[in-house]
């Protein structure tokens, strides 16, 4: 009987439901007190792929990154990375598996430079630099421009190229971006859609967003949040934009 039970049930859950997938969040549940702000939240990043998830003010967007980067335990469900079961690891873990994370307003270091601000991106990396600095430099010339500058005078779009630049610094295979067209003017918006464009293949992106129309020029798929809970996904040609833009709406 107990052979046979071994036989048909495994010692422990597979991995991943699909295997081919970089990151899956498998029914993810989280909570601030009684408060659940992230409501059985399914979803997929393949490598190399840009994934948007997009939801107005409050939809649950940060919760969701707070819950992949382990700031934030889990009421349920799990989070796998590269078919490593991460749902216990604390965030430096998961930094160091290869989740790259730029915080929603940036979390720069104003009165450290920018040279000091990138080294900060070493630690998943254990301070080891092998080129970074030169890929990050030539993705964003202005920082190298601006290395000894401090970097509370960078202007908003100069901050967020800072913020991507330092992610990049700890060599990520997925980068977790929380709302980068937030604050920075279009011609800057275009650059980091171009900065992003040209990432893709190389690394994974998960991207957090209220504006539409970018998660939609970015994207290889996208997912709706409305109140913690996903309501749409697929890609973006295969989208009812209509009807997103009315579940959007404020
Ligand atoms: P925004 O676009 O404004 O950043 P969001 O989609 O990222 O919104 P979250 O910040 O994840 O949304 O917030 C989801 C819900 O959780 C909201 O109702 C918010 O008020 C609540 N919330 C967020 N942070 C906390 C916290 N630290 N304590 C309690 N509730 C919180």
């Amino acid at each position: 009987m107990t052979a046979l039970l071994s036989r048909l049930l495994p010692a422990s859950p597979p991995p991943s439901a699909d295997p081919g997938a970089l990151l899956a969040v498998d029914h993810l549940d989280l909570a601030y007190g009684q408060s659940r702000a992230v409501r059985n939240v399914s979803l997929r990043v393949a490598p190399g792929q840009v994934v948007c998830v997009v939801g107005r003010n409050g939809a649950g967007k940060t919760t969701l990154l707070k819950g992949i980067i382990g700031s934030l335990g889990p009421r349920a469900g799990r989070i796998l990375f590269e078919g490593r079961d991460l749902t216990g690891s604390p965030p430096y873990q998961r930094a160091r598996a290869g989740i790259g994370y730029v915080p929603q307003g940036r979390g720069i270091f104003p009165h450290l430079s920018v040279y000091e601000n990138l080294l900060i991106g070493l630690e998943p990396v254990r301070g080891r630099l092998d080129g970074q600095l030169e890929q990050v430099f030539t993705l964003f010339p202005v920082l190298k421009e601006m290395a000894r500058r401090t970097a509370g005078v960078l202007s908003g779009g100069q901050q967020q190229q800072l913020a991507i630049g330092r992610a990049l610094m700890g060599r990520p295979r997925l980068l977790l971006l929380d709302e980068p067209t937030e604050g920075i003017q279009p011609s800057i918006v275009q650059q980091i859609e171009e900065v992003i464009a040209g990432l893709k293949g190389s690394l994974a992106v998960l991207l957090v967003e209220q504006f539409l129309d970018f998660a939609l020029a970015i994207g290889d798929y996208c997912y709706v949040l409305e109140s913690g809970q996903v309501t749409f996904e697929g890609t973006p040609g295969s989208l009812d934009t209509a009807a997103l833009r009315s579940a959007l709406a404020v």
